[in-house]
């Protein structure tokens, strides 16, 4: 029978809302143990469910792939896993997020290799609770039993874990189950409530299309809600694919909401089986990270080493990735992966060492995601760069997240993306804003309306890059007065956003450290300096016009004496707005030059004769390009009055500023 033979019908359903939280808690459980200790047939004589369901597990009786029943009458979900050595990493991806094991040992051989295994993964992925069925008990004495379970206990120490309780079954006489049965119902009832969070996390293990209904995912729903209509995310290796939740169902009841933590098959609208793979995670509104680096805590497994850089395999609910493995101080490390993957801070994840088939690696350790979109680590040379991203891990490690987010904020180069911390660090979505208003993250500024954060130690650094960048352009243009205002401010708004960099600036500006002027941004010393230098300029340029006198001098006369253009430029405007040169048509001239000329011209009007332009020529020794110029600027200023009589065309007498 498909499980998912009434997908069809779920348009009929209406989204009830009234009854939110109203539905019981569910309960996932999921089997463990080593290969034919009975995992499947006690699944199988509670649930009646074959969960060796493929035609290859039923001839070779093994489980190859996770199995899914439920507890009759009851909302208690079991994942039936593999136990052979090679299908470690599907025991992985079923036991992640579930809320306890059902740990199978058969009473007539005892605590195995992947019965120690299982056991080491179940405490890795911090599953505390295990009930112990010792199986095929009919086939053993009471005494065997007893060793039995001593040996489990003993096993179950070994990993810090003890067994709820233990109970002697057979699948085959139906010993025991009933008291099996009972003990799954009472730990379920005692469950704690999971907590309502804005996340919706599905971690998707298995992909196939139903015909007519389109592709369906199931998976464990470790985190949230999901509900019909509802879009979702999906984010994996593949980068983010969107779809609609078209229909949803646990063990093969439609349902219009489902509340973590449940088994669920979700139909997904407007995506195709191609678009899916195992290892996928499904969320609504708020993202996990993708990501190809993660900060982890870090536990190995008794006797096991590893070298730093060590290659790896890295498991993170249903999905793996080949990674390289770096320390990061005791009991932390850098998980590089050759491929990224979606992740979430506070997610469980377990290591096996790297196997060119990468199904033999054997488990090395394990531990939480404390960072999942890490930055790169410092150099081992830069140890202080070091021991602060250790100090971060820590403070996530000892859930003091809010001194972790002060501490990220001041090491991240930019203002950093909360949303995207709050993935990173797995917290509830809004946490920082909401910390930042109860004044729990002092000294944090958000930029960028409000969606980025930083710290005045991060906007400091903006400030330098800031005044580094003006220094660069002064080194690189030193004859111009600075670097402009908007280049600078693009190129910081390119890097932190705008609202970043207008606090940057602000900041420099405010300390002194640059000075604007015009829309151009100079550090003082340059400003003085240019000041400076540009006074010499200035003399420079004034000394050479008064050796021209009425000569005067085109700007080209200064290029060709070695000086830059816009030096000569910066020079001449300098003497003009200080009165010391002016410029007419063409040439420039010294005010001193222009008032030897009045002199003269005052002197031939008082001997009471009018002025020609060859007059003026002659008196003043200069040629037509100077004399029309000179002429025109006397007549505007009312020195000289244009005769502008037929007869007396190019005649000038005495003007108003004489007559006085
Ligand atoms: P799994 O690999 O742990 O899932 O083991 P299975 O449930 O597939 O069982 C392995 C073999 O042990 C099968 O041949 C089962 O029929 C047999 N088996 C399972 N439970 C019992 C039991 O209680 N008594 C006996 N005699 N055999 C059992
Ligand atoms: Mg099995």
């Amino acid at each position: 029978m498909c499980p998912l033979d009434t997908l069809d019908t779920l348009d009929t359903h209406t989204l009830d809302t009234s009854d939110a939280g109203a539905s019981p808690r569910r309960a996932v459980f999921a089997t463990a143990g080593h290969v034919d200790h009975g995992k499947t047939a006690l699944i199988r004589a509670l649930t009646g469910v074959d969960t060796d369901r493929l035609p290859e597990e039923k001839r070779r009786g093994i489980t190859l792939e996770l199995g899914f029943a439920e507890l009759p009458g009851t909302p208690i979900s079991f994942i039936d896993v593999p136990g052979h050595r090679r299908l470690v990493h599907a025991m992985i991806a079923g036991a992640s997020g579930v809320d306890a094991l059902v740990l199978a040992v058969a009473a007539g051989e005892g605590v195995m290799p992947q019965t120690r295994e299982h056991l080491h993964v179940a405490a890795l992925l911090g599953i505390r609770r295990v009930l112990v069925a010792l199986t095929k008990a009919e086939l053993v004495d009471d005494e065997t039993l007893a060793l039995a379970e001593a040996d489990v206990r003993e096993a179950l120490s070994a990993v810090q874990l003890s067994a709820v309780s233990v109970h002697r079954t057979s699948a085959r006489t139906g010993r025991g189950m009933e008291e099996l049965r009972s003990a799954v119902v009472s730990l379920a009832e005692t469950l704690p409530d999971p907590g309502r969070t804005a996340r919706t996390l599905l971690p998707v293990d298995r992909v196939f299309n139903v015909q007519g209904a389109g592709v369906v995912v199931t998976g464990t729903l470790v985190h949230g809600r999901l509900r019909v209509g509802q879009p979702v995310r999906v984010l994996g290796r593949r980068g983010p694919r969107t779809g609609v939740c078209r229909g949803l169902e646990i063990h093969g009841r439609a349902t219009a909401q489902a509340d973590a933590p449940a088994r669920v098959a979700v139909n997904i609208a407007r995506l195709e089986r191609d678009d899916l793979e195992r290892g996928d995670i499904v969320s609504g509104e708020h993202a996990p990270c993708v990501s190809r680096r993660l900060d982890v805590s870090l536990q190995l497994l008794p006797g096991v080493t590893v070298k730093d850089d060590q290659p790896a395999v890295v498991h993170v609910g249903a999905a793996r990735a080949a990674a390289r493995l770096l320390m990061l101080g005791s009991g932390f490390a850098q998980l590089v992966l050759h491929e990224p993957l979606a992740a979430l801070g506070g997610l469980a994840f377990v290591v096996r060492g790297f196997s060119p088939n990468r199904e033999h690696g054997a488990v090395l350790g394990g531990g939480r995601i404390l960072d999942a979109d890490a930055p790169p680590l410092p150099r081992p040379r830069d140890t202080a760069g070091r021991s602060r991203r250790v100090h971060a891990v820590e403070l996530c490690r000892d859930g003091r997240q809010d001194d972790a987010v002060l501490a990220m904020l001041d090491e991240a180069p930019r203002p950093v993306d909360g949303a995207a911390l709050e993935s990173r660090l797995g917290l509830e979505p809004g946490t920082i804003a909401e910390w930042s208003r109860r004044d729990a993250l002092p000294g944090v500024v958000s930029v960028d309306a409000g969606s980025c954060w930083t710290t005045a130690r991060g906007l400091e650094r903006l400030a330098e890059l800031a005044t580094a960048r003006v220094e660069a352009h002064q080194a690189s243009a030193p004859h111009e007065r600075g670097a402009s205002l908007e280049t600078i401010r693009s190129a910081l708004a390119e890097r932190c956003g705008r609202d970043a960099a207008d606090a940057a600036l602000h900041r420099a500006l405010a300390g002194g450290r640059l000075r604007v002027e015009k829309g151009v941004l100079s550090t003082p010393e340059f400003a003085e300096r240019e000041h400076a230098a540009s006074d010499q300029a200035a003399l420079a340029a004034l000394a050479a016009l008064e050796r021209a006198a009425l000569q005067g001098m085109g700007e080209d006369a200064f290029v060709a004496s070695g000086t830059p253009l816009t030096v000569v430029r910066a020079a001449l405007a300098r003497l003009a707005t200080s009165g010391r040169a002016r410029r007419l048509g063409a040439l420039w001239f010294a005010e001193g030059a222009i008032e030897e000329a009045r002199v003269a011209i005052r002197a031939h009007f008082e001997r009471g004769l009018p002025l020609s332009v060859a007059d003026f020529k002659a008196l003043c020794r200069v040629s037509r390009k100077q004399a029309i110029p000179l002429l025109e600027q006397l007549d505007r200023e009312g020195t000289t009055l244009r005769d502008r009589s037929e007869q007396g065309r190019d005649i000038r007498l005495a003007g108003p500023l004489l007559r006085e």
